[in-house]
């Protein structure tokens, strides 16, 4: 029988399912009030690309009931348009410039986007929107250089922190943008440059930091000065139990042979649902806290890992990540950054409110 357990939110958990990721609500919670208390400022919570991979649909709900969260940024329009349709009514802001395309949508669903670009400009033309402008003040990526955008339209003056843990450069940022700042003064404007990590600098100048990273209890610099709680588990089933004699080749290629009889689990996880192949030989999911080591070539829907003398049996969970193997230990693990391990878990991984 193949139920549906009806969960928060409209979150839909089949109880078949063979990997769940489970976000906290109450960790989430957590993360934006320590972030306005050490801040003292509201935050635009940064929501693009599906909420980095852990899903718009889960984490906006969570989010837009919060007081200190005063706006939503996203990366395109068409991520504007489903918090919209989500009933989201805070001022949503589009990171990533304006298209010709979008503009219908941006007016019909009131987006906010951020002009970073002559272009923009001219696609916005004599509409009656408001906008943010984007200063490049060393991030080389999207913003104007040396040139200020005056228009009554503007309620949003920012920039982007290319390297928070370079403090002498990021200083040198500040400084820009805050000459940048001046040239607007006498107008209420949201004044924002801080990142998750950028929020170190406590500019004193600026209204808002944009927060993503940090909504999820990942630390963005190794001396983190606030106390975040993890919010994100992923875990997942284990299919098949068995030993393998000593001498025996696991997973495609035979990169590892077992040295000695061996008892192995092969987990309903592979890289389609996100776990990276830079991992297989090296990494290791959890059992009740207890590591067990990846074994030969991670494939695509399937991980074999060994399980020494633990009683894991099938249809037991392991976990990828929990509260105390984040994101960010799997990325130094893999060679990469939270980021994009998070963006890389597929839809196929079910997604639960808890
Ligand atoms: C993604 C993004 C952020 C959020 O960065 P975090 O490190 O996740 O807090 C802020 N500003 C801009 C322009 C971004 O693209």
């Amino acid at each position: 029988m193949f139920s549906v357990l009806k969960a928060q939110e409209g979150v839909h958990v089949f109880s078949g399912c063979r990997s769940l990721l489970r976000i906290k609500r109450s960790a989430v919670e957590h993360n934006v009030r320590e972030i306005h208390r050490f801040s003292g400022k509201k935050i635009i919570a940064v929501i693009k690309s599906d909420a980095y991979g852990m899903g718009v649909r889960y984490v906006a709900p969570i989010l837009r009931n919060l007081d200190p969260v005063d706006s939503f940024a996203v990366a395109c329009a068409e991520e504007g348009v489903l918090l919209r349709e989500m009933g989201v009514k805070r001022e949503i802001i589009i990171l990533g410039g304006v298209l010709p395309e979008e503009m219908e949508a941006v007016k019909e669903f009131r987006l906010t986007p951020v002009v970073s670009d002559p272009e923009h400009m001219k696609v916005i033309g004599g509409e009656d929107i408001k906008f943010h402008v984007k200063f490049d003040t060393g991030m080389g990526r999207l913003g104007f250089i040396g040139e200020l955008v005056k228009d009554p339209r503007v309620v949003g003056v920012m920039s982007h922190l290319s390297t928070p843990a370079d403090r002498e450069f990021s200083l040198k940022q500040i400084e820009e943008f805050r000459r940048i700042v001046e040239a607007y003064r006498g107008k209420a404007l949201k004044i924002h440059i801080e990142s998750s990590a950028g929020v170190v600098y406590k500019v004193p100048f600026t209204t808002h930091v944009r927060i993503g990273l940090a909504l999820y209890g990942e630390k963005s610099l190794k001396d983190y000065p606030i106390e975040l709680e993890p919010a994100v588990s992923i875990s997942a089933r284990v299919i098949s139990v068995k030993d393998v004699p000593a001498g025996f080749p696991i997973s495609y290629g035979r990169t590892h042979i077992t040295k000695k009889k061996t008892r192995i689990a092969v987990v309903a996880f592979g890289y389609a649902d996100g776990l990276m192949k830079s991992l297989s030989n090296r990494g290791y999911l959890l059992f009740e806290g207890r590591k067990l080591p990846i074994l030969g070539n991670i494939t695509m829907d399937m991980t074999i890992v060994e399980v020494g003398d633990l009683k894991v049996k099938p249809g037991d969970w392991v976990c990828v990540v929990n509260e105390s193997r984040t994101f960010g230990d799997l990325a130094r693990e893999a060679g990469t950054i939270p980021y994009e391990i998070m963006c890389n878990i597929s839809s196929r991984v079910k997604r639960e409110v808890i």
